[in-house]
């Protein structure tokens, strides 16, 4: 288990905030998240569709669409990233910090092979020849369990799983020290699943690589994350070390989610009443509410601070407390 300290992060959200405007308004999508990264460590973000998870990734990237606005600050390595510039930002983006999209068919050119792919990753942040770039992206491709044979197919040729592997194989061919991982398994089987959970555990403990890992598995944020994140409708809901969140949860919504799970020794199904809010007019006070047991008139009041309720181990809710 790594341990945090609030000195060497690598990545820090500040208050950070992102709404996209749309025809109907303006989706309020993250709203003054606060959380780090430290190095070498995996952070897993959880919550249910539509809570700001891959919104949270993009603006990490800085590839948030241009209907998005934001506020607060990213910093990594003493920059804010919400105001780098492009040329600074392209050199970071693949080279520092590496990005495992949702969809793989959205990083994936059907006009170019596997190969060409790779080359242009590589070169575009290393000046080695080509031979060595293609020697390293076979072993990349490789290391994720594709014959080196395939390297000249395009990605129409290859399975949904298949693509997706070359995708992870994609990002980390230049050994980031944050890879960013929107539901990476998602579309595999979990034999597969298991075997790229164990790459980027390696990869981990090799060169210390940080990971934010973005699932809707609770199970694999149990064996992987050191730290969860739990979004509600795009506030912070809880934060703290696995253990703490898995074991002695705080928030009603952490808690519901868990008890949502299906383990081996669950004996019934409990899904979490009503549905995730529209954004565009999010609930007043603790965005939970209205969802809530345990909701009282001040939580339809006012917006519950996050508050460190053990070492680590925050939330928001009004009634943590009672909670503990
Ligand atoms: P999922 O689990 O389904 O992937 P998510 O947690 O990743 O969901 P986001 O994709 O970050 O959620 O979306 C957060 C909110 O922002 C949603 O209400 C979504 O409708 C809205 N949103 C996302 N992208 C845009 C966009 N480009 N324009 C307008 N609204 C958007
Ligand atoms: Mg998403």
């Amino acid at each position: 288990m790594i341990q945090t300290n609030t000195d060497s992060f690598l990545l820090k959200a500040h208050d950070f905030t992102v709404h996209y405007k749309t025809r109907r308004g303006e989706a309020h999508a993250l709203d003054e998240i606060s959380l780090e990264i430290a190095q070498g460590e995996t952070l897993g973000v959880v919550g249910e569709t539509g809570s700001g998870k891959s919104t949270l990734a993009k603006a990490v990237l800085g590839v948030l669409p241009p209907n998005a606005t934001v506020s607060g600050q990213i910093i990594y390595h003493g920059s804010d990233l919400t105001h780098l510039n492009d040329d600074t930002l392209r050199r970071i983006r693949g080279k520092e910090i590496a990005l495992i999209f949702q969809d793989p068919m959205t990083r994936l050119n059907p006009l170019m092979t596997i190969e060409d792919h790779f080359l242009e990753e590589i070169q575009a942040h290393e000046s080695i020849s080509v031979e060595e770039a293609r020697s390293r992206a076979r072993e990349a491709l490789v290391s994720m369990g594709i014959h080196e044979s395939r390297i000249r197919n395009y990605p129409h040729e290859f399975s949904g799983g298949m693509r997706q592997r070359i995708m992870i194989a994609l990002a980390l061919v230049l050994k980031p020290f944050l890879l960013v991982a929107d539901e990476p398994t998602t579309s595999l089987d979990v034999i597969v699943e298991s075997q790229i959970l164990e790459i980027l555990q390696d990869l981990r403990r090799v060169y210390k690589m940080s990971l934010l890992l973005i699932t809707h598995n609770l199970g694999i944020v149990a064996e992987v994350c050191d730290r969860v994140a739990v979004l509600y409708a795009g506030k912070l809901a809880e934060l703290g070390p696995v253990r703490d969140i898995f074991h002695r949860p705080i928030h009603p919504y952490t808690r519901a989610l868990l008890s949502s799970v299906i383990s081996l020794e669950t004996k019934e199904l409990h899904s979490i009443e009503g549905s995730p809010p529209d954004l565009l007019i999010p609930p007043s006070g603790c965005r939970f509410h209205p969802r809530c047991p345990y909701a009282q008139s001040i939580c339809k009041e006012n917006v519950p601070p996050l508050v460190e309720y053990r070492p680590g181990h925050f939330a928001a809710c009004h009634f943590g407390d009672t909670f503990l």
